[in-house]
């Protein structure tokens, strides 16, 4: 199908340049499971990561264990101060380093941290991209325009009730897009009742397992310092509550991976998201910003090559002294 063609091609492009930067040999057919965006602790790439310890514990208690095949990509700034986001990205590093080189993971994981990711690198990422990660905790993001980028370039979003991920779940429609967590709501009534990791470390077992691996230095060579300041940060004082939506995420992943083996569902999931996003075009968005906000009148400009309409109209406006 032409569709799915396109999007090969563009994972081909991306696993030619990742080849050839690491030498790390991906599986286009693979799923491409992507977060690109600023790193902070609000939009929890440890939470991403923590996924991932969770799938290479699976296969290390059983290397047969069934598992979707994924390529996780990584990418964004850091701002040069921020100390938890630097640290983040060498989190990231550490466990691509021993996930992409484990011979019982056997290719099915892969890890890709895209260095000094920007908006060219961006032109390419967004086509590749089958799952698109936009997991901060609910209440925390504006808006975002990565998520738009994503779905209306054929990706399937793995989100929270945050920022625009609620319009988007709108107009895609909730069986095309994969929500967990907890909602604004939830969190504010867990924050004002006192939110305590402890209890979610100590009562699920694979969490448990995986921030255990970290903390031992599994990660980093047995440097059992390097990540400590997140492994406490998570199990202390996390105003991120990763722990709090841990489970609610693994368990939506794992419908993902089993959706990305049914390739005529993903496709009709991923050309619906696609056709679904003209709401989020730039040209609505600037007429809406014109009405309610700014309140101004559009302004006719003639070129020297261009033919205006009789009129001079190019769009219309909403009545003159009306206001919304
Ligand atoms: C779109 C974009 C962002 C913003 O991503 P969000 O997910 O909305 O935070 C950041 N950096 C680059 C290069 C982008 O293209």
């Amino acid at each position: 199908m032409a569709w799915n063609e396109v999007k090969l091609k563009n994972k081909q492009d991306f696993v030619a340049i990742i080849n050839q930067q690491q030498r790390i040999q991906v599986d286009p057919s693979s799923m491409f499971d992507v977060q690109v965006k600023r790193i902070h602790e609000y939009n929890r790439q440890h939470l991403n990561v923590l996924h991932i310890v969770t799938l290479y514990n699976r296969i290390k208690d059983n290397p047969n264990t069934e598992i979707t095949p994924r390529l996780f990509v990584f990418g964004g700034k850091a701002a040069p101060g921020y100390f938890m986001a630097k640290r983040m990205i060498k989190f990231i590093t550490s466990v691509a380093r021993v996930v992409n080189n484990d011979p019982d993971v056997r290719d099915r994981l892969k890890v890709f941290f895209i260095p000094n990711y920007n908006v060219k690198i961006g032109h390419c990422v967004y086509p590749m991209t089958d799952l698109s990660e936009q997991i901060s905790l609910a209440g925390k993001e504006a808006s975002g325009t990565g998520n738009m980028k994503f779905s209306m370039n054929g990706a399937l979003t793995i989100g929270t009730l945050d920022g625009a991920n609620v319009e988007i779940r709108e107009e895609v429609g909730p069986d095309n897009f994969y929500l967990f967590g907890l909602t604004v709501e939830e969190v504010m009534s867990r924050q004002a009742s006192g939110y305590r990791p402890m209890d979610y470390y100590y009562s699920n077992e694979s969490l448990k397992r995986a921030i255990d691996l970290i903390a031992q230095g599994h990660f980093s060579h047995g440097d059992r310092d390097i990540f400590k300041p997140i492994v406490d940060s998570l199990l202390y004082d996390d105003q991120y509550m990763l722990f709090a939506d841990y489970q609610s995420y693994i368990d939506c992943q794992d419908t993902v991976a089993k959706t990305f083996m049914d390739k005529s569902k993903w496709t009709r999931l991923s050309i619906l998201n696609a056709c679904r996003m003209g709401k989020f075009s730039s040209d609505r968005s600037i007429m809406d910003y014109s009405r309610k906000i700014w309140d101004v009148q559009p302004f006719p400009i003639k070129l020297k090559w261009q033919q205006l309409p009789e009129n001079g109209v190019l769009f219309s406006p909403a009545p003159p002294g009306k206001k919304p």
